[in-house]
């Protein structure tokens, strides 16, 4: 029973591990996205603003309720389906580079999924009051299970934990579908074949982003539970 609290809070060298590659995973793939999106902020489309670009894409898409807003910071850009507006950061939404219009009209991709009514979004949108609230208590949770030593404190900790996984991987294809539709507007849109694949860059350089949050999740996923069931099998 001691042994048990020391291995939960001692210093276990291959949770070092996991912080260490999950850690270098993220930065990754962050370092990537700022470099890609600097280059290609360097590079004019075709005259267009970010903004102008996505309200065409929008109005296109049956989506010409939706609305355009500036927000604060960069790559703070958004879709908000309560008040169903696009928030467009100042640098890409009065910005003219490929890659504004890259990120403006994935933003655009958004609005155009809920327009269709694309699944996967459901799936998402019904999964975060779930989330909000797993990912706030699963520590808790499972911190009582192991100074209580109750096993089904732990396990329903795991199970709370797993939504925070199930909800990265959901993030993935929707966040890969709304790219998709933003390069094929962006496709036929008359911007030259150099600028369509900066914004192909640009968005495969995003996407990496929620690759790298899936995988350290799962990573996470797998650490706890190889050092559950080792617990439990003590
Ligand atoms: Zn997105």
């Amino acid at each position: 029973m001691p042994y048990y609290y020391g291995y939960g809070f001692g210093i276990d060298p291959l949770y070092l591990l996991v912080v260490l590659v999950c850690t270098v995973l993220g930065l990754a793939a962050q370092n990537y996205i700022n470099s890609t999106y600097k280059t290609w902020s360097k590079v004019r489309s075709d005259g267009d603003t970010g903004a102008t670009v996505a309200r065409r894409m929008l109005d296109a898409n049956g989506c010409s309720a939706v609305g355009i807003k500036g927000v604060a910071g960069e790559l703070t850009d958004h879709y908000n389906p309560q008040d169903n507006n696009l928030y467009l950061s100042d640098a890409n939404r009065s910005g003219g580079s490929v890659a504004s219009v890259a990120v403006a009209c994935h933003e655009a991709g958004h609005a155009a999924q809920r327009q269709s009514g694309y699944a996967m979004m459901k799936v998402r949108t019904a999964l975060v009051p779930v989330v909000n609230f797993t990912q706030n208590t699963w520590t808790i949770v499972l911190l009582l299970g192991l100074f209580m030593n109750i096993a089904g404190l732990t396990t329903l900790a795991l199970i709370f934990f797993s939504f925070s996984v199930l909800f990265q991987l959901v993030t993935l294809p929707v966040e890969i579908d709304a790219s998709r539709r933003a390069v094929a507007y962006i496709e036929q849109s008359g911007m030259s074949s150099k600028q369509v694949n900066g914004a192909k860059k640009v968005l495969t350089a995003a996407a990496l982003t929620y690759v790298a949050a899936a995988l350290t999740s799962i990573i996470q996923l797998l650490y706890l539970m190889a050092r559950y069931n080792r617990n439990s099998n003590r």
